[in-house]
């Protein structure tokens, strides 16, 4: 599995900062004291500003950057890179990310800023909002005429605020979309920097998560938190506590300004709080959609409605109706060599010849789109004459005949891609192509969604797992230390036996 973003960036001999520093771990004694401080500061503050970084998504199967086993870590030491355990597109949120999405709920968290480019909090249900990505989304394309984002269900191809190929379908817009993803010597995004700015100037509580903090300016801004302002913004200096495998340059701050350093995983340090403040952590469905669709054609493939192929393919983005026209239209296009002939009567009305569709299914956010949960699609029709199929890789399309005036009911098996760490799921979708309304309908299509992922957090039931291995471990500490004391015992009785037997031996 490629690692995909950091594969994208362009090369960089000097990558700023420390890399591969130790990490370090608070005994659990520590790590349960310090949650309870984390709780009571949560409890206290009127306005919480929250920073991530890598150190949260480690848990989801993607490794970090700067963190002993890290990308860059390794890149500078010259040993091959670590392997994700998942992609960006099938990754389900931690723990950490899920707690995140209660504290908006609860109205506990104010706005969250992450330097992740793997879009999970957006996948965890952060509002859009709420959330500042300084360093963009992986998943995300933007329309530099009008603004509007579209957030995607696969990764976007390029980095460095490049064209994607796809273009904004806003009315009257139309303008090339473009990712938004930095790229070394790129520069911040002022809006939501800005917001990010003043967010964490009005907050009296900032929470860093699984940040190493060297990158400027994102590793300025919690300090902003702790201080006070000549403009009325805050009378009272806030709280910083930081929660980080490794000791990060902000260490000191936080502690002298009242708050905590926790050298623990994010999880568990989440964990813990979520069960000390009672807070509901949600549970993590993940919905993706597919077009279903199908197009009449006359016997010899040609379109029937009029709409010819290289006028479909010119649409701009506009609705998934217009894209999805030009794909298949190509299709068609491609399959075709037989001369047209007529599928209408001399007064233009279906003449009842056998219609031949093509059925296909697609992504919801165009025809050209990737559709990355989707593995194969199998295809069958109630009527035992129209051939069933099985298709494997994209287009998932499929040419067929019936009589015209009739009603053709197709059965769709979605085989989905989820994730490594899952068993493979399949969605069955019921589709009906409707020949009755004759030539003059050339095309239909429906959107359907369905769920791809879920995951419950259970706090409780976690925390008393993890309290069980703890006390486990415990036990086999001591038993170990026992066996020490029990041999040292040994060895100190043999040493006086020999004693004696030698102090014998002297007398005699
Ligand atoms: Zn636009």
């Amino acid at each position: 599995m490629s690692l995909g973003y950091a594969e994208k960036l362009s090369y960089r001999e000097d990558l700023g900062g420390q890399l591969g520093a130790p990490e370090l771990f608070d005994s659990p004694k520590e790590v349960e004291a310090k949650a309870e401080q984390l709780a009571e500061l949560v409890r206290k503050a009127r306005r919480i500003v929250v920073f991530t970084g890598a150190g949260i998504s480690t848990a989801c199967g993607i490794p970090d950057f700067r963190g002993p086993g890290g990308i860059w870590t390794l890149q500078r030491a010259g040993e091959p890179l670590p392997r994700p355990k998942v992609s960006f597109t099938h990754a389900k949120p931690s723990l950490t990310h899920q707690v995140l999405v209660g504290l908006v709920a609860a109205g506990k968290l104010d706005y969250l800023v992450s330097q992740n480019v793997d879009g999970l909090h957006l996948r965890s249900g952060i509002p859009r909002d709420r959330l500042a990505e300084l360093h963009g989304n992986c998943f995300a394309e933007r329309c530099h005429a009008c603004g509007t984002e579209y957030v995607r269900d696969f990764e976007v191809e390029t980095v460095g605020f490049k064209e994607t190929g796809r273009r904004c379908s806003q009315p009257g817009c139309g303008s090339a979309l473009r990712d938004g993803i930095l790229d070394w010597e790129d520069a911040l995004p002022e809006d939501e920097l800005a917001l990010s700015d003043s967010h964490s100037r009005e907050a009296d509580l900032a929470i860093c998560l699984g940040t190493s903090l060297q990158i400027t300016p994102a590793c300025n801004l919690p300090l902003k938190a702790t201080r006070v302002y000549k403009d009325g913004t805050k009378q009272q200096p806030g709280q910083l506590a930081i929660i980080n495998l490794q000791k990060t340059q902000h260490d000191n701050k936080a502690v002298k300004s009242g708050g905590l350093v926790c050298h623990a995983r994010c999880d568990d340090v989440m964990r813990l709080l979520a069960r000390k403040l009672r807070l509901e952590v949600p549970r993590f469905v993940r919905r993706d959609a597919v077009v279903i669709g199908h197009q009449q054609l006359t016997l010899d493939g040609m379109v029937c409605d009029g709409l010819a192929a290289d006028d479909a393919a010119a649409q701009p983005g506009g609705s998934s109706a217009n894209h999805a026209v030009g794909s298949m239209a190509a299709v068609v296009a491609a399959d075709d060599t037989a001369a047209p002939s007529s599928c209408k009567d001399e007064d233009g009305e279906c003449n009842g010849a056998a219609v031949t569709f093509l059925l296909f299914v697609q992504s919801s956010h165009g025809p050209t789109c990737p559709l990355p949960m989707v593995q194969a699609v199998h295809i069958v029709f109630k009527d035992p004459q129209l051939e069933p199929a099985t298709l494997a890789a994209p287009p998932f399309a499929v040419r067929r005949s019936a009589p015209g005036g009739t009603c053709v009911h197709a059965l769709i098996t979605l085989h989905l891609h989820t994730a490594a760490d899952e068993d493979k799921r399949a969605v069955q979708l019921s589709y009906l192509v409707q020949l009755q309304a004759g030539l003059e309908v050339g095309r239909r299509e429906e959107r359907h969604d369905f769920v791809t992922q879920e995951a419950i957090f259970d706090v409780e039931e976690a925390a008393a797992a993890a309290v069980a291995k703890a006390e486990e471990q415990q036990d086999q500490q001591q038993q170990q230390q026992q066996q020490q004391q029990q041999q040292q015992e040994q060895q100190q009785e043999q040493q006086h036996q020999h004693q004696q037997q030698l102090k014998k031996q002297r007398v005699k």
